[in-house]
């Protein structure tokens, strides 16, 4: 080590966790939970107060195939596997979807021990609602509000472990942004992030880093993610050169509010709701893919059908339709779905016990991600990666509704329990010097950040941004509007170039936080864009008008976008086909 690296550790204590998480939301704290079971001392790193993650504003439920329902019907892991392969459009990888499917049962059953409070059966059993794309009523719920209830449940968890004195400590680092990844000799070896209340940066040295970052919903405008959803967390493994794979697969809900794109969850069709164009039709029984199931196909057939009723002169002032619930009675939409009903009155002033919410499609979800086996382990040794941030693939080009919120649990835990492993085996630690260069480098960039003195303002980029992919990668993509798009992200990764901050104080500066995350963002879109581009057919969620069949000779396959300076460079990777063979997808 060189004298100066020295000093520098003699003056400034040294972090050091066994394991440390990134990210607070429903991963990220199932993660911390099993290297604490396994002694692992952990830490986990969050931008946001954990409970702030965009995991709490989950609505309408989690799947698992408890066969609670009381239709009578049996359910089990296989028809569930089935149904989320085939929802994929064959893209997901059938290894990890029936690790998945067959873990789901013990992982609700542990939540509900646990405490979480789901809604029951007339029997006292879990509740379980229909769900779009599923054969079977397979969404656990807690009313409108489940997300909330699971969160708050893991969340306490972590409190009472962390105060069980048997057990090594659990430390949360709460509105600390991870900034980089350290890596040395191809080996994780811990992470730098900025403490954005007194804006100092720190080393943090760790046997094996865990990233659940959350989705990158917030390159789009019209979009139902939390703000704090820009992507970041997956641009940080991709400019270390770990590729993001199926990035051009981004999900389209079919009911977010009008105007606002506040999610309507799926669960108000599941308990019954109808999709009204403006002659008071149901309109779906007109579209040949979703006329057998209606209101609970699939979220990418069904967007686009809306999408097709809109554009055949169908919606309302050409640009929505309503979401009927006023069927459903008063007792049923305070009981199930309580949250839907105050959304909508308080943002569009309609009531839906008395009358249909206007709705339209917005961005809701993230299939792509950091590319990871089902052991969530990544190309880089001792470094995983879970939930929405990862692409395992359990999602394939489409997602189930209710899978997302289980994939967090499920594989949350599994990268916990596979870095537990990992740091008992290791040997020494190490990383010093990796970590110094690396704090340097950090502190470097945030001081030019700082300190230039360009014309470009960071939110008129962002802003930009969001127009680009709302307009021209949105649900129906062609060529000429992607290579646009392509070009006109280009162009504002030249201008953020110039950025200049407001403020180039150091403590509680959220403007800095800002620009440090937008130019992850630019850089995830550039991928979503170029995996969209180059992939010539129509799969999933991914619908190109100029290649509107899907081609299962050519591309059934995963995509790999790896960041070079240049720009992104893409590869390709087999899907895990098992059982279930490709067929046309109806419903
Ligand atoms: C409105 C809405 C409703 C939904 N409803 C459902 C549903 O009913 N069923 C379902 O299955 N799915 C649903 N989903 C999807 C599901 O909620 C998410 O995919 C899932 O909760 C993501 O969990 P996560 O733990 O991966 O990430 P998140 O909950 O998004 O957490 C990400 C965490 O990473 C931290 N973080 C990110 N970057 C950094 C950084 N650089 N430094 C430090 N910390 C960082 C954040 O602070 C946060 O704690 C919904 C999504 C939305 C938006």
């Amino acid at each position: 080590m060189l004298i100066a690296e020295c000093l520098y550790f003699l003056r400034n204590s040294m972090i050091y966790h066994e394991a440390i998480v990134v990210g607070g939301g429903l991963a990220g704290l199932r993660a911390a939970i099993e290297l604490n079971r396994n002694n692992v001392r952990v830490a986990i790193i969050s931008k946001v107060h954990p409970i702030r993650s965009h995991s709490v504003a989950a609505q309408g439920g989690i799947n698992a195939s408890l066969g609670n329902h009381p239709r009578g019907l049996y359910d089990n892991w296989e028809k569930h596997a089935f149904d989320t392969v085939k929802g994929s459009d064959y893209l997901a990888d059938q290894d990890a979807v029936i690790r998945m499917t067959k873990e789901a049962a013990e992982r609700i059953y542990e939540m509900e021990h646990w405490g979480c409070p789901f809604s029951r059966t007339s029997e006292g059993k879990i509740a379980q609602r229909p769900f779009g794309g599923a054969g079977f009523p397979r969404t656990c719920y807690a009313a409108d509000k489940t997300g909330h209830a699971l969160l708050h449940t893991l969340y306490q968890q972590i409190i009472k472990f962390k105060q069980a004195a048997e057990r090594k400590e659990i430390t949360i680092y709460e509105e600390w942004l991870v900034t980089d990844l350290v890596v040395e000799d191809g080996i994780c070896v811990g992470v730098i992030a900025l403490d954005i209340v007194s804006g100092r940066l720190e080393a943090f040295q760790s046997g094996a880093v865990i990233f659940a970052t959350g989705g990158a919903g917030r390159i789009y405008g019209r979009s139902t993610n939390a703000l704090i959803n820009t992507g970041m967390g997956m641009a940080i493994p991709y400019w270390t050169g770990v590729p993001l794979k199926d990035m051009e697969f981004i999900q389209f809900h079919p009911t977010t509010l009008l105007g606002k794109n506040i999610l309507i969850t799926e669960g108000c069709r599941g308990e019954g709701g109808y999709l009204l164009n403006n002659k008071g039709e149901r309109f779906l029984e007109k579209y040949n893919d979703s006329k057998k199931d209606m209101e609970v196909a699939p979220r990418d057939i069904i967007s686009r059908n809306i999408m097709y009723e809109i554009m055949a002169g169908g919606g309302f002032d050409n640009s929505y339709v309503h979401l009927d619930l006023t069927h459903l009675g008063e007792e049923k939409i305070a009981k199930r779905l309580p949250g839907i009903r105050d959304a909508s009155m308080e943002f569009v002033g309609v009531d839906p016990v008395t009358a249909p919410i206007p709705i339209q499609p917005g961005q809701h979800y993230t299939m792509g991600g950091i590319d990871c086996n089902t052991e969530c382990e990544t190309s880089i040794k001792g470094f995983y990666a879970a939930g929405e941030a990862a692409c395992v693939s359990v999602h394939g080009a489409n997602r189930l509704g209710g899978n997302s919120l289980l994939d967090t649990i499920v594989f949350g835990a599994i990268a916990g329990s596979n870095a537990a492993r990992y740091v008992q085996d290791l040997e020494s630690r190490k990383g010093e010097s990796a970590s110094y260069d690396a704090l340097k480098r950090a502190e470097q960039r945030v001081d030019v950040l700082c300190k230039s003195e360009g014309n470009e303002v960071p939110v008129d980029i962002k802003v930009a941004l969001n127009r680009v992919m709302d307009n021209k990668v949105g649900i129906f993509r062609e060529a000429s509007k992607l290579k646009d798009a392509l070009h006109e992200v280009k162009v504002l990764q030249e201008r953020y170039k110039r950025i200049k901050l407001n403020y180039a104080g150091k403590r509680v500066n959220l403007g800095l936080v800002w620009a440090l995350e937008l130019k992850g963002s630019l850089d995830v879109a550039e991928a979503v864009i170029a995996g969209a581009l180059a992939r010539e057919e129509s799969r999933g969620s991914h619908f190109r008008t100029d290649f509107p069949k899907r081609d299962d000779t050519g591309l059934l396959k995963h995509t790999l976008a790896y960041f070079t300076p240049e720009g992104v460079k893409l590869g390709y990777k087999p899907v895990n086909i098992g059982t279930f063979k490709p067929k046309e997808r109806k419903y």
